[in-house]
């Protein structure tokens, strides 16, 4: 089947046929997260969104290089360059190595995203892996005459930047709207215009993060991280970057300012964006109260929830919208989502049990038609909602099967179950999840610790019987039990 995949395109602002510069390879990138805090909801947006982008381009041929970096440092607390650096904070407030703060946080972003059924991404970079081809960025960058270094700072020098290329054509405003909505700080300021940008910061003498370079001890800027790890890894030129819609001013818009000012032509072709989350109609923020992490949706465990839901309710919910739509999260929608995910699934299994007959009124072309929409919905700036609701009309089919109200033929019924495989299963990502698997584990857990209690009392009361009887029945199953000093351990082998 011949694709012609049609994507948004926020720099030129329209739908445009999608064609890879290097076809069949495509170099993707998506700005990954500022690992300083758990994973949230607005963490599984972007990384559903691209990775629904990342299996379709897969699914229709292409080789792709998806490279999704982790932040480990610069981004400070506000936009660009004002506060503290994120991590640092963290890793002061909590006494810790910003290294063991960027660590942990990357792995619970980790669990999380395998928890959504995300597929990691080809290349993973991390900013302070990453210091030296920052600082390259920032010498070519200087000897173009596009930046200024002040006081051991590197700033990015807009206004001369915009007398020769347009700063602010990603978020579709001129420099004066940039500069009347910028705040003027009170004080000495190294910058010699509110709209420069930093490059390189030189570190206050209590930051703990810092790097030599010719300008400073200190560490990059939040937006260089970018451009310098898509450039090494994808190449002066690539096809599509991504990322939230909360990124396309300032972070993205710099990266293309960078871009230019560095090696004199824009590095991304298509640039695109997802829409935000918004919880029972409000922005979610930490101060509303509303701020709601991936493992308390899992597991229930926040008061704005009424009970748990599963990672692939969650990822279900999501794709129900279009990425360039916003997505409202309230208990009612979720719930929602979950029935119609199960629904899905329902369907599918009733597949497996479905009696084809010779002569069935559906047919190969009935199959062949509900595939045809489904690449449609695809190709069309990848509508998942719209696919989503052709396979919930092939669903209503199968429950008249499954009740014998309708017969298929037998091509036609393996060709339905590959189209609900590749749909379902490999280009929506979802995947049926034990119901209760969770509550169950921890059934077993507590039986097992029960039977190491009554095996500590038959030892106290040198019933020796007893106690050897649950250790060898227990090795048998396959449980390794350790008498530690601290008590006793057991662990499944399996
Ligand atoms: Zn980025």
């Amino acid at each position: 089947m011949k694709h012609e995949l049609v994507i948004y395109n926020t720099l030129t602002r329209t739908k445009e046929l999608f064609k890879p510069l290097n076809a069949p390879h495509v170099g993707m990138y998506v700005c990954g997260p500022t690992v300083y805090g758990d994973p949230h909801l607005g963490h599984a947006r972007p990384a559903i969104t691209f990775d629904i982008l990342f299996r379709y381009l897969k699914h229709i041929g292409y080789k792709v290089r998806y490279v999704r970096n982790i932040t480990d440092v610069g981004h400070l607390e506000h936009d660009a360059d004002e506060g503290e650096d994120k991590i640092a904070k963290k890793a002061r407030l909590e006494q810790l190595e910003p290294m063991e703060v960027a660590e942990y946080y990357t792995l619970r972003y980790h669990q999380a995203m395998e928890a959504l059924g995300v597929l990691p991404p080809s290349i993973e970079p991390h900013a302070t892996g990453h210091i030296i081809e920052q600082i390259e960025l920032v010498k070519e960058i200087l000897s173009n005459g596009y930046a200024y270094e002040s006081e051991g700072s590197v700033y990015f020098d807009v206004e001369k930047y915009n007398q020769k290329y347009h700063y602010g054509k990603l978020s579709n405003r001129n420099l004066e709207d940039v500069i009347n909505n910028s705040r003027t700080l009170d004080g000495v300021d190294e910058k010699h215009n509110q709209v420069d940008f930093a490059l390189w910061k030189k570190a206050q003498p209590q930051h703990i993060m810092r790097w030599p370079s010719p300008w400073s001890e200190g560490f990059p800027g939040w937006h260089t991280e970018c451009t310098a790890m898509g450039r090494k890894y994808l190449g002066s030129h690539f096809d599509i970057h991504g990322g939230g819609m909360d990124l396309v001013f300032p972070h993205h818009e710099c990266e293309i300012a960078q871009a230019v000012a560095s090696q004199g032509s824009e590095m991304v072709h298509y640039w695109m964006h997802n829409n935000m989350i918004t919880i029972n109609g409000q922005k979610m923020g930490k101060s509303l109260g509303n701020f709601i992490t991936l493992e308390q949706f899992f597991t229930g465990n926040h008061k704005e929830l009424d009970e748990a839901y599963s990672p692939m309710t969650i990822r279900f919910f999501i794709l129900q919208a279009h990425y360039r739509s916003t997505v409202d999260f309230s208990n009612t929608a979720l719930k929602a989502s979950r029935k119609g995910m199960e629904r899905l699934f329902d369907a599918m299994k009733q597949l497996g049990r479905i009696a084809p007959a010779v002569d069935g009124k559906v047919d190969k072309t009935y199959v062949d038609q509900l595939v045809a929409k489904c690449y449609e919905a695809m190709d069309d700036d990848l509508n998942t909602p719209v696919l989503i609701s052709h396979l919930f009309e092939a669903c209503r089919m199968i429950n008249q099967l499954a009740d014998k109200q309708n017969t298929i033929t037998p091509d036609a019924l393996e060709a339905l179950k590959e189209a609900f495989r590749i749909f379902t299963s490999d280009i929506l990502g979802l995947r049926m999840e034990d119901e209760g698997s969770g509550e169950r584990e921890a059934a077993y857990g507590k039986a097992i610790d029960l039977l190491l209690d009554i095996r500590q009392k038959a030892k106290a009361n040198k019933d020796w019987a007893t106690s050897d009887l649950i250790r060898d029945e227990l090795a048998a199953l396959g449980f390794e039990v350790k008498d530690t000093r601290e008590g006793v351990t057991w662990k499944l082998n399996r």
